[in-house]
């Protein structure tokens, strides 16, 4: 595979703790032989596990990058035995624009693995983090929340790809350790351009985290993602447990594609439920109100399956194809 053009400024090799950036080539009218800044660190001393912790993603989600900059404050190199990789920002353009994707180039940085070393500026990230920083880690944790058009429960959450083999890390174990009060699996597809898949491709564990949304930082949520990762790191052996809350009981939970309730028309939507909520197949959702059309009646929306509300859509505007809300159940024992 071609090399990547993002430079690193800090050696990754070194031991002790480096900030800086991941330079990405970026000839523009205002900067002819400029690059973008990703921000990037090393934190590494002796011989243990490592870890690529990454947030920002997806831009407009924010716990992860709040999360990763406190801990990057935190950390020593003497308090870990090993190393961690940490980028808040992965999709730099996007998390500094706050959106999902990058403003530079419509980039998902989840739907763009192997990406490209000489692609746009999202390929060429996808293409870093896949061939420069997994072949050098153990495990990615890969913080995300529902961003500015969804809001989750904590959930910690892990990919099941197809294709995989089997890793000495167990994803669900990790996922325990990480202590969210839910477990979200998902039956990965091949070929949509994940980074669960870039993870297979590198024989590595990747657990990620979808935590709160709305283009907020919920505090509690923040604070889980860090106790979550220093769960995690300690399970691994990288940090010492002594004073780390114990983690909450997670129930494993699953959501099938029935599961996920869609606008049907464009209007304004009143949810009937919250977060947390146990609904039955055929209960109603909520109502899509037209207040441009005042003798059209609202519409209600109906669940098309039974679980728990996981997962709502914070905006009331919709169009026709807007996720609402899903649902997840606990996970059958086929999944596993
Ligand atoms: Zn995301």
């Amino acid at each position: 595979m071609a090399k990547s053009r993002i430079t690193v400024d800090i050696d990754l090799e070194k031991q002790g703790k480096h900030i800086g950036f991941a330079r990405l080539p970026h000839s523009v009218n205002r900067s002819a032989y400029g690059w973008l800044p990703i921000p990037i660190v090393s934190i590494r001393n002796g011989v243990g596990r490592r870890v690529l912790l990454l947030a920002g993603s997806h831009g407009d989600e924010y716990e992860g990058q709040v999360a990763l900059t406190k801990l990057v404050q935190e950390f020593e190199a003497n308090q870990i035995q090993g190393q961690l990789i940490i980028m808040p920002m992965t999709n730099y353009p996007a998390a500094l624009a706050g959106t999902r994707t990058s403003p530079l180039d419509d980039g998902n940085l989840n739907r763009l693995y192997p990406g490209r070393a000489d692609g746009t500026p999202s390929e060429m990230i996808a293409h870093f983090v896949e061939t420069e920083l997994m072949p050098r880690v153990d495990l990615v944790l890969d913080i995300h929340s529902g961003g500015a058009s969804l809001n989750y429960l904590p959930c910690s959450t892990s990919v099941v790809q197809p294709d995989a083999e089997k890793c000495e890390l167990d994803a669900v174990t990790l996922m325990r350790h990480f202590g969210a009060p839910y477990g979200l699996l998902l039956k990965g597809k091949s070929g949509i351009g994940s980074i669960s898949e870039a993870a297979t491709r590198n024989k590595i564990i990747r657990i990620g985290t979808e935590v709160g949304g709305r283009a907020w930082v919920e505090r509690t949520y923040r604070e889980l993602c860090e106790a979550g990762i220093k769960r995690v790191l300690a399970h691994l052996e990288i940090i010492n447990s002594q004073g780390l809350p114990a983690p909450d009981e997670m129930l494993l939970i699953e959501a099938l594609p029935g599961d996920y309730v869609y606008a049907h028309a464009n209007g304004l939507f009143e949810s009937a439920v919250r977060l947390g909520d146990q609904v039955e197949q055929g209960d109603l959702a909520g109502s899509i109100y037209f207040p441009a059309t005042l003798n059209r009646p609202s519409e209600p929306v109906f669940f098309g399956s039974s679980g728990i509300v996981l997962c709502e859509r914070p905006n009331a505007m919709c169009e026709v194809g807007d996720c609402l809300l899903h649902l997840a159940r606990p996970v059958s024992t086929t999944l596993r």
